[in-house]
């Protein structure tokens, strides 16, 4: 009603509110912290004054340009509260001299220490006394960091002036310095050099010149002043004048402004009558109609303006802002509230910023509309933490007076404040505020706005100022919107989310199908009406931001990856937000098809079989939740599912998950060929994963097991799908991993719970000689031959340590090379115990030494019920071996020849024993393997003589590359029935 009375001006500029806020806290952040460097100087108490009440002060200072140096009198008029009272103390800095304090004309004795001059008064006086003292006094003022006198320059010209907020006028005069005290009236009477200009707070009542060079102008405000907005200036100021009009009175704006900046200040200060009445409208008539209002320019302010009553203060550097004119309606507020209303302590300083800052989105919204103030308010809420209370210390002393909660948040909380009661109830409270004949010039806090707001709308508001102004934080709210097709109105349940343990109650705007409405949301879960129809999911929760907040999440179900059993599929969702719904309704779409609901009632469960499925049919799904009978929310994710016939009789899947890469790592080929080697005689199929990508669950449904090698040294993901790894384990699929560097993705992965591993860490270092086997397995060893890297010397990195987790069990233990303790016999494989289902190593099987690695995989694929083991049966006792090497010495080849004699059950015999139950490896001199001659490998036939079962293996003095060896001596090792021969032999070339 008030905004939209006023004209819009036709803007060509749209102003940043962003950069205007981040300038205007940089200044605060500033003031903030120069304040923190001398706080210990104000904290000093307030002593003895709450004896009495000041009435009058009367300041004459002669100011001497050239030394810096006043000499001042103040005449300081009190009435006396308390009985008895024989001492009164003022604030005043020790670093201005004292010459003497007069009680009528008769010398007080005074002391003057701690920044406080306690004056003993010449008798006790009793309440209601009036009395009147003068303090003459003289120095240097110094001022500290950043308030006090200043003493500057512009253009070449000395300048001085005073700034003192919030605690500083005690700088340059004595007086009790507190908000809480305004004197009725106060006159500064100023002597000067006379080529300038003198503007202090209120009317200059006369000029004279003292015809010693020197000029004495009076100045007095009139009305109640506190003292830090008691100020005045001096220079070769240049006065632009403009006439304020109200109803029938006239006024004068006085802009005391820098010649050299004369043009800028003018085009700031122009729009200043136009804001006057702005104000006026919102705030009641300006409060110092009779007076005056302007601005005086200063150097170096240490703010970037300063609500000084009547006379504003605007620091010269910041004049040409583009967005100064900003700080000009903040300022102008501030005559209204805090020097018209002063705040009654510092403790509710955000009362004063607050309007202030508010007031500069109302001029916003004024000159450029709506959108303009919640743009203003946005970018108020722009990187700035606004979390802490409004009230903090109740001192109020502390430097967050300038903190930009105080401002921002203030200005926030009459925004939030102007949202609950709606405009028209909004500005009528605070014109009610501001009317108030109890508070006018005089002071109000918090509880006199909640009181106005309380009065005016009828609402009780303890909630509201309970959580913005002693609360900290802000809600985050969940929400939902339940609707049906046959109702004419909607459900949605909001859950208010505390801040720490502060619950917010707030009313919250929404715009539902093209209408607005709020509604009141309570701390924790509401569930609420919203007028209009049917199946619109259209919402907009608080759509201009009229709530301080973290935000609104619109919730949905979450249908979880589901479980595709043999020929049906098991659903699962997450538990909903809202605890109050009747269940949720599951919805399946076949082959592309219309979704159709498929229960009867809404389930309560978690859960849910969809049986009686059609194998090669793609299904999707997806769940709402009830409420109320028939609402529904919206629908969750869908998921697509093709439900799949397990039949596990193709043997091996052969995954290659490695990469391919080029020397010293190994190729895609000799890992390959490695594997193929260890599954001799198996039925298995290759899978490239570099090539066909991640097998199906179709795919992996045909095989009984998947051996899934991760094995060269670069990191390659484990799995992109772990719906279907996990689908094909619970559906009794067996897995054996083999790994090196793909783990680290099981760190935090349900799939790691599957096979029964706690991944604890990887080392990097190259350390690894081998595993001791456990549960079984047998002890293996890195095969030195196909370490990669040199640098590594014989030992390997990246290994991983395992734990096992309850439903798992060790299989091998870390052989470290320098016995780290941290690694040394620290799980580095796991099987799932009893029925296993899973066996994972942290080391990769290609590495290891082969036969090893043959016996492992052999245990494990009989741990995994892939294969039965002969070794399952009795191990035969060697009771004769024959093993004999002819010609030795030889070239170029020579023959290795054996039998052997078994007892087993009591039966001896020659001819049982197997091939595949011996290994014959020739070594070099060093231990290191020259070639491997076990029979198993090369389809050696066995010969029977006399009954015996001979094997003649002939060595051609090659290596396993087929490259003749040099001459030398060399070992024939035979292993067999876990025991071991050894035969010398030297090749003479
Ligand atoms: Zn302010």
């Amino acid at each position: 009603f008030i905004i939209t009375s006023l004209s819009l001006i036709s803007a060509t500029y749209y102003p940043d509110f962003k950069r205007h806020v981040k300038t205007t806290n940089k200044a605060l952040t500033l003031q903030a912290s120069n304040y923190d460097q001398f706080r210990e100087i104000i904290q000093i108490s307030n002593r003895n004054m709450d004896n009495y009440d000041v009435v009058y002060y009367a300041l004459d200072l002669t100011i001497d340009f050239s030394e810096q140096f006043i000499t001042a009198s103040l005449l300081m008029r009190f009435m006396i509260l308390e009985d008895n009272t024989s001492q009164i103390d003022l604030n005043f800095t020790n670093t201005l001299d004292v010459d003497f304090i007069t009680l009528n004309g008769t010398d007080l004795n005074y002391s003057h220490a701690d920044d406080i001059i306690s004056v003993t008064l010449s008798q006790a006086c009793n309440s209601g006394d009036i009395a009147e003292i003068e303090i003459v006094y003289s120095g240097n003022p110094v001022n500290r960091l950043n308030d006090g006198m200043k003493f500057r320059t512009h253009a070449g010209v000395p300048v001085v002036f005073t700034m003192v907020s919030p605690q500083g006028a005690r700088k340059w005069w004595p007086c009790k310095d507190t908000p809480a005290d305004k004197p009725d009236s106060l006159e500064i009477r100023l002597t000067y050099p006379e080529q300038y200009v003198s503007v202090a707070n209120g009317l200059r009542l006369e000029t004279v010149n003292n015809g010693d060079g020197t000029r004495t102008d009076l100045w007095l405000e009139s009305y109640p002043i506190a003292t830090y907005l008691t100020s005045f200036a001096i220079t070769n100021y240049e006065i632009f004048t403009q006439n304020y009009f109200y109803q029938d009175q006239e006024m004068e704006i006085l802009h005391h402004v820098y010649p050299e900046q004369y043009d800028v200040s003018v085009d700031l200060y122009t729009p200043t009558p136009e804001m006057i009445d702005f104000f006026s409208a919102i705030y009641g008539p300006y409060p110092f109609l009779t007076e005056k209002y302007g601005h005086a320019s200063c150097t170096d302010l240490g703010a970037l303006a300063m609500e000084h009553q009547t006379c504003t203060s605007f620091d010269a550097g910041y004049i040409t802002d583009p967005e100064a004119t900003f700080t000009v309606a903040h300022e102008l507020a501030h005559q209204w509230a805090g020097d018209f209303l002063t705040i009654g302590s510092w403790e509710h300083v955000w009362l004063k910023e607050g309007f202030a800052r508010y007031s500069e989105a109302l001029w916003a919204e004024n000159l450029y509309g709506y959108q303009s103030l919640l743009d203003y308010m946005d970018a108020l809420d722009n990187g700035s933490p606004l979390d802490p209370p409004l009230q903090r210390d109740p001192e109020g002393s502390g430097s967050h007076i300038f903190d930009i909660v105080i401002y921002s948040k203030g200005a926030w909380t009459q925004h939030m404040l102007r949202g609950v009661l709606q405009d028209e109830d909004y500005f009528a409270a605070i014109l009610n505020l501001m009317s108030d004949p109890q508070l006018l010039y005089g002071n109000f806090i918090t509880e006199d706005l909640e009181n106005a707001a309380e009065n005016t709308s009828g609402m009780e508001l303890d909630w509201f100022f309970d959580q913005w102004f002693y609360q900290e934080g802000r809600p985050t709210y969940n929400y939902t919107l339940y609707t049906a097709s046959e109702a004419d109105s909607s459900y949605i349940t909001i859950e208010s989310l505390p801040f720490q343990n502060n619950y917010f109650s707030m009313f919250i705007p929404y715009q539902y199908e093209g209408v607005n409405g709020r509604i009141f949301v309570e701390g924790g879960l509401n569930h609420l009406v919203l007028p209009g129809s049917a199946d619109s999911h259209d919402i907009s929760m608080d759509p201009d931001n009229w709530v301080l907040d973290y935000g609104f999440t619109k919730k949905l179900p979450v249908l979880e990856e589901l479980e595709v059993r043999d020929g049906n599929v098991g659903l699962a969702w997450r538990e909903f937000f809202d605890p109050d719904i009747d269940g949720f309704n599951i919805y399946r779409a076949a082959e592309g098809g219309e979704f159709l609901k498929i229960n009867e009632e809404p389930l309560t469960a978690n859960f849910y079989f969809d049986e009686n499925l059609e194998l090669g049919v793609t299904y999707m799904y997806k769940i709402s939740a009830v409420f109320a009978g028939f609402y529904e929310s919206d629908f969750s994710n869908s998921i697509a599912v093709e439900p799949v016939e397990y039949a596990f009789d193709q043997g091996i899947l052969l995954v290659d998950n490695s990469g391919n890469f080029t020397s010293p790592f190994p190729t895609d080929e000799e890992i390959d060929s490695f594997y193929h080697y260890l599954l001799e005689g198996l039925n298995f199929t290759d899978w490239d994963i570099a090539a066909s990508g991640f097998p199906s669950l179709d795919t992996m449904a045909q095989y009984s097991t998947l051996i899934w090698h991760s094995d060269d040294i670069l990191f390659n993901p484990l799995i992109n799908n772990f719906f279907v790894l996990k689908n094909y384990l619970t559906a009794g699929g067996k897995l054996f991993l083999s790994n090196c560097r793909s783990l680290e993705t099981l760190a935090d992965h349900e799939l790691a719970d599957f096979l029964g591993i706690d991944y604890k860490s990887i080392n990097n270092n190259p350390d690894f000689l081998g595993a001791e086997g456990l549960n079984g397995y047998p002890a293996i060893a890195i095969d030195p031959g196909k370490i990669p890297l040199a640098a590594w010397d014989n030992a390997f990195a990246y290994i991983y340590q395992l734990s096992p987790t309850a439903m798992g069990e060790a299989i091998y233990s870390f052989n470290s090379e320098t016995d780290d303790p941290e690694w040394e016999n620290e799980p580095c494989a796991v099987k799932i115990a009893g029925d296993t289902k899973a066996i994972t190593l942290g080391f990769p099987l290609y590495f290891m030494e082969e036969e090893a690695a043959y016996d492992l995989l052999q245990q494990a694929l009989a741990d995994l019920g892939e294969i039965t083991l002969s070794e399952s049966q009795e191990i035969p006792e060697i009771i004769e071996i024959c093993l004999k090497i002819y010609p030795n010495p030889f070239n170029p080849s020579t023959t290795i020849s054996f039998s052997l004699t078994t007892e087993i059950n009591g039966l001896r015999n020659t001819t049982t024993w197997q091939a595949e139950d011996m290994e014959i490896v020739i070594y070099n001199l060093k231990g290191q393997k020259v070639k491997n001659l076990s029979p198993s490998m090369y389809h050696t036939e066995p010969v029977e003589v006399g009954g015996e079962k001979h094997y003649n293996i002939i060595w051609n003095g090659t290596d396993q590359n087929n490259q003749p060896v040099p001459s030398g001596i060399y070992f024939c090792k035979l292993k067999i029935y876990r025991q071991e021969f050894s035969q010398k032999m030297l090749l003479l070339k």
